[in-house]
């Protein structure tokens, strides 16, 4: 910024109060990939990602805040993207779920709001709201989950093929964003990553990056769900319910070419091109080889497919953390670190084989919690642990509150500035959290629910067919022991039902919402 440069008194005092304004507004990237679980960032320490780390992720945790309690509203990608955009629970922003909706984008969020303070605003990458991005002075997103390898991107304008892997396109995509912006304003970018999200396609080198790696089994990977009704009833099942071909890159016999199951090959080898998916194959031949000349039972099978799944969704999550080493390092070279806001998130945990499965939706911990980490130099001391329950609807408010722009009322999370602020968690501040799963009848057959969650309890009430659990995270760390109706949790049942209660009534949940949906 050119400026006069008489410095008096006068000159000086102003140049005090621009610096002033500058320090309330600062620049804020967002990273936003898909179903990335914290069992897969190495700063968080599960034993997974020591085999698979994610060097580039931790250095936002290493230089400013690592969430340890952040959850999700609404454990789905659309519902977790629309609560981040307005602050607010998914019956108040009106995207319950991934069926045939679309985002209302008429109404208040994020990125207008920091629009209308005087943000330049950027979106690039997975959007998946279904309606045209709203409140983004540029937006450049992926159609629908997106592809990945040559990817279509869609803008104001048109819609155009790019060359290339999802991942990288993306990143480059923002830096050119970065390096071609023309005003002063602070600015507002989100880098939405499709990877880690099924199918689980990693970029051509690194096919081979974890082919020798065994990652340890869960303790609940052969689960038998009792005591659980909704639990033993869903499609998510890794050795069960996995597409062979498309999911597990599986083939029909040696040396072949041809996938078992895919029923999406528009949207994975059909984007490839001839080349590619010559690659693609030769890549995983000796694997799929050694699977069809080895004897193996049924129970070898579904752990080979757990080694499977896991090489490729790690994979898949280097080239994400090679987007943020990219990103961080183009930062750190212009100086923009100094004044910018750096998160990075995804829009639900994942399941990494827990319980058997992959996918989400459940309140159960791996899909209910979020990664969060948070670096802004100056303001969050590096390695800050932030311990409080911290929700995806809180991000908004947040975010306002670091800029200085008043929270609306309308927003239903807090921000937790003063959290990462200090390190501390005010006395005040939330002790449970309210948690809202739609999408039933759906993909994966995971009845809908509410529960509630403080620091040691859980409660969920699967409202279709009325069944309820209840969990003591302090005993039974991995959810497998519902302790809903047993002898000696009257008391905490009858705690936290109320305190459902209440939350349900603090959230205006409409009376309808609390029945199951009419087939
Ligand atoms: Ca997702």
């Amino acid at each position: 910024m050119k400026r006069n440069l008489t410095i008096g008194t006068l000159a000086l005092s102003a140049l005090s109060v621009m610096a002033q304004q500058t320090e309330q507004c600062p620049n804020i990237i967002f990273i936003l990939s898909d179903d990335h679980a914290i069992q897969a960032i190495s700063a968080y320490g599960h034993p997974l990602s020591k085999l698979a780390p994610t060097p580039n992720i931790d250095r936002i945790a290493r230089d400013g805040a690592i969430f340890r309690n952040n959850y999700c509203a609404n454990s789905i990608s659309g519902p977790s993207r629309a609560s981040i955009l307005t602050g607010k629970h998914s019956h108040k922003n009106g995207f319950l779920a991934n069926w045939n909706q679309a985002f209302d984008g008429s109404q208040q969020t994020l990125p207008k709001i920091l629009q209308e303070n005087g943000y330049e605003t950027a979106l690039i990458g997975k959007w998946h709201l279904i309606s045209k991005p709203t409140g983004f002075d540029h937006w450049m997103i992926l159609n629908d989950q997106g592809d990945y390898y040559n990817p279509d991107f869609i803008t104001k304008n048109d819609t155009v093929e790019y060359a290339g892997y999802v991942t990288d396109l993306i990143t480059t995509f923002t830096k050119q964003w970065l390096q071609t912006r023309e005003n002063d304003k602070p600015f507002f970018l989100m880098m939405n990553h499709k990877a880690p999200h099924r199918n689980w396609v990693p970029a051509e080198r690194h096919y081979d990056l974890f082919e020798d790696v065994t990652f340890p089994l869960p303790a609940t990977y052969f689960d038998d769900y009792e005591g659980r009704f909704a639990a033993a009833h869903q499609e998510m099942n890794i050795y069960r319910d996995m597409y062979e071909g498309h999911d597990l890159k599986m083939v029909t016999g040696v040396n072949s070419d041809t996938l078992l199951y895919d029923p999406w090959p528009h949207a994975f080898l059909e984007t490839m091109t001839p080349g590619e998916q010559q690659r693609f194959f030769e890549a995983y031949r000796e694997r799929n080889n050694a699977f069809h000349t080895t004897s193996m039972t049924e129970k070898e099978i579904a752990e080979w497919k757990y080694q499977r799944y896991l090489q490729d969704y790690l994979a898949t999550i280097r080239a994400v953390d090679e987007s943020v080493g990219q990103l961080l390092d183009y930062l750190k070279t212009t100086g923009l670190d100094e004044n910018t806001l750096i998160i990075y998130s995804s829009d639900q945990g994942f399941y990494l084989g827990e319980h058997g499965w992959f996918d989400k939706r459940f309140m159960y911990e791996e899909s209910f919690m979020m990664p969060l980490l948070m670096q802004y130099k100056k303001h969050i001391q590096p390695g800050t642990q932030v311990k409080g329950l911290t929700q995806n609807i809180d991000f908004a408010p947040t975010l306002l509150d670091f800029c200085g722009i008043d929270i609306p009322d309308y927003m239903q999370g807090e921000s937790f500035r003063e959290l990462t602020d200090t390190g501390r968690t005010p006395e005040d501040w939330r002790r449970s959290l309210y948690y809202h799963y739609y999408e039933y009848p759906g993909f994966h057959s995971v009845r809908a629910h509410y529960g509630v969650k403080t620091e040691r309890y859980k409660l969920i009430h699967f409202y279709g067919e009325q069944h309820w659990e209840l969990y003591d995270l302090e005993n039974d760390p991995h959810e497998t022991d519902n302790i809903y109706g047993k002898r000696g949790t009257e008391q905490i049942t009858r705690g936290l039902r109320k305190e459902l209660i209440r939350l349900q009534e603090q959230y205006e949940l409409p009376e309808d919402h609390l029945k199951p949906e009419k087939k």
